[in-house]
């Protein structure tokens, strides 16, 4: 029999993760279990063909559609989870998300929590992953209780200039958040040297703010805390009431093994988390665990997103090409009256990449923009939200496989975003200068194996018939089981996730550490 630990972690994601480091220092006993390794540092790490075209850091699961087609998803399962591989653009959501909001397909609905609740949990999660930003650029952001941590990281030329050329033409652009470790106060650690091979890659020099970095290292050691690796939870079991998780059942090394925890949070990502739930059925929870409300695995939300690239004829030098945010389309404008969403830069495309997702569009670029595309390329990305849905939802069959069925929402409003950055191009010079013709990008939707921002799957609320988890993520059926990474969102905003699921993790955190208390 092994000994009993206060709390089970599952998953050391940016929910996990986060949720293992704050509660470290309590003394208290804990158990972080991950299914996946340490990634390996080398030098495949930023190399676009292992990275892009190999997907070597992407799960050898197979998930299958809405019509039982398979398709291998992009997840990553290594220590940190998918945050080894984001681009760590750590945004707040805003006030308005936190509310119902009128979307073009439907309404977004309220969470139970306003952003006036999450703001301090913001504050502390921007300073532990060291997010660098500047308050007060960005039109739609909330109020803030300190500023940014960190300054905002500057533009490079190209980035100025296009960002010079947007406020001329009567746009609000901002400095992006950025989680890295750019400060001479990291040094011990590592610093970063603003290289190309961030969003998407792992950050072989660690010194992107990922959760492996900044959450889970920095407790390693410590006589409290256990991490095992390759150790993949497959059920959890309860007692005859029902109400207590009474063991985690555990693959590792080819053999089963079951540990016992006061508490156990699961935090093994959206879909992951919920496959959990619904693969623990038992008597007392025939349907899954904590499923009585049948929402579990219910209105998965995965952004709305759109990857653009603009060839300019004019070289685009950058390097950390991430530094900028446009907003002006977030919410309903004088022109249209549904919110569009959010435009950032993403990491800069290469030949490699483009060449295996768009080989008919980089067909008609001349052989001078793509043999030396880097030097070109513009990157944009578009994030409009998506609804949450009833009908979007993870199952399991009865081999415990995820099925995913999944229709998107507002693509009218993802529409209407792209063409507002068509428009933004006009201000830019990139319109006129354009390799493929004026306003002809390419651009590419983002499949549904492309679950990077996935989120739902557990929605918290006050209503057990329509809702999983209790306001502090506790799952409202069972009384030592919370679930504390992104499925716990009612709603998914435009803006990327991970800055939310951590101030999340340290809320729950504290509300842990008070029971346990
Ligand atoms: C390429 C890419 C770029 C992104 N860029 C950004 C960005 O710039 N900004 C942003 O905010 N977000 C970004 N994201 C999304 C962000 O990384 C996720 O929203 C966030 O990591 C989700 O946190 P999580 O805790 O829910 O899940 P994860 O971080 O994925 O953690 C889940 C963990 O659980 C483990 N696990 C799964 N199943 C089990 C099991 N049965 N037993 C044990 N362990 C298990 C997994 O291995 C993983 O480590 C990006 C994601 C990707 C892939």
């Amino acid at each position: 029999m092994t000994e009993n630990y206060d709390v089970i972690i599952v998953g050391s994601g940016a929910g996990g993760g986060t949720l293992a480091h704050t509660l470290a220092d309590s003394g208290k006993k804990i158990l972080l279990l991950e299914r996946g390794n340490f990634l390996p540092r080398e030098m495949d790490n930023w190399d676009p063909r292992p990275v892009f075209v190999e997907g070597r850091y992407i799960s050898k699961d197979t998930w299958f559609d809405g019509d039982g087609r398979p398709f291998q998803p992009q997840v990553h399962y290594f220590v940190g989870g998918a945050t080894k591989m984001y681009g760590a653009a750590l945004y707040r959501l805003r006030p308005a998300d936190f509310g119902e909001l009128p979307h073009v397909d439907g309404l977004s609905p309220a969470w139970p929590l306003s952003y006036d609740d999450f703001e301090p949990w913001y504050t502390k999660a921007e300073r532990l992953y060291q997010v660098h930003g500047n308050g007060g650029e960005d039109p739609t952001e909330g109020h803030r209780s300190e500023p940014y941590p960190w300054p905002a990281v500057s533009h490079e030329p190209r980035i100025q200039q296009i960002s010079d050329g947007l406020e001329k033409g009567g746009y609000r652009p901002f400095h992006a958040p950025c989680g890295i470790l750019l400060n001479e106060a990291d040094r011990p650690r590592s610093t970063c040297i603003r290289c190309t091979w961030c969003d998407g890659y792992p950050c072989l020099v660690h010194a992107k703010s990922d959760a492996e970095v900044i959450a889970v290292r920095p407790v390693l050691g410590r006589d409290n805390v256990t991490v095992l690796t390759g150790a993949e939870v497959t059920k959890l079991e309860t007692g005859d009431s029902g109400r207590t998780v009474t063991g985690v059942v555990v693959s590792r090394g080819g053999g089963h093994e079951v540990y016992t925890g006061d508490i156990v949070a699961v935090c093994a990502g959206a879909a992951n988390s919920a496959k959990l739930l619904l693969n623990s059925a038992s008597d007392a929870h025939p349907r899954g665990l904590a499923n009585g409300s049948d929402q579990v695995g219910r209105n998965y939300m995965f952004h709305n997103c759109l990857a653009v690239v603009a060839l300019s004829k004019e070289k685009n030098e950058t390097v950390f090409q991430k530094t900028l945010g446009i907003n002006d389309f977030y919410f309903a404008t004088k022109d249209y009256p549904w919110p569009a969403g959010n435009i950032q830069m993403i990491g800069k495309s290469n030949a490699e990449a483009m060449r295996g997702e768009k080989p008919k569009v980089t067909k008609l670029s001349p052989e001078w923009t793509l043999s030396d595309v880097a030097e070109h390329a513009v990157d944009f990305w578009l994030t409009t939200e998506d609804l949450p849905m009833p009908e979007n939802r993870v199952t399991t069959d009865g081999d415990g496989h995820v099925h995913l069925a999944y229709t998107p929402t507002n693509n009218e409003e993802a529409g209407r975003l792209y063409g507002e950055l068509k428009k933004i191009m006009n201000h830019t010079g990139m319109a006129e200068h354009h390799v493929l013709g004026k306003n002809f990008y390419m651009n590419m939707s983002i499949p549904l194996a492309g679950c990077a921002h996935q989120a739902g799957t557990c929605r918290f609320g006050t209503d057990p018939a329509s809702s999983v988890l209790d306001v502090n993520c506790q799952a409202h059926e069972v009384d030592n089981l919370y679930v504390v990474d992104t499925s716990f969102f009612p709603s998914i905003g435009a803006v990327n996730p991970a800055l939310t699921a951590m101030a999340n993790a340290l809320r729950v955190g504290e509300h842990l550490l008070s029971r346990m208390a």
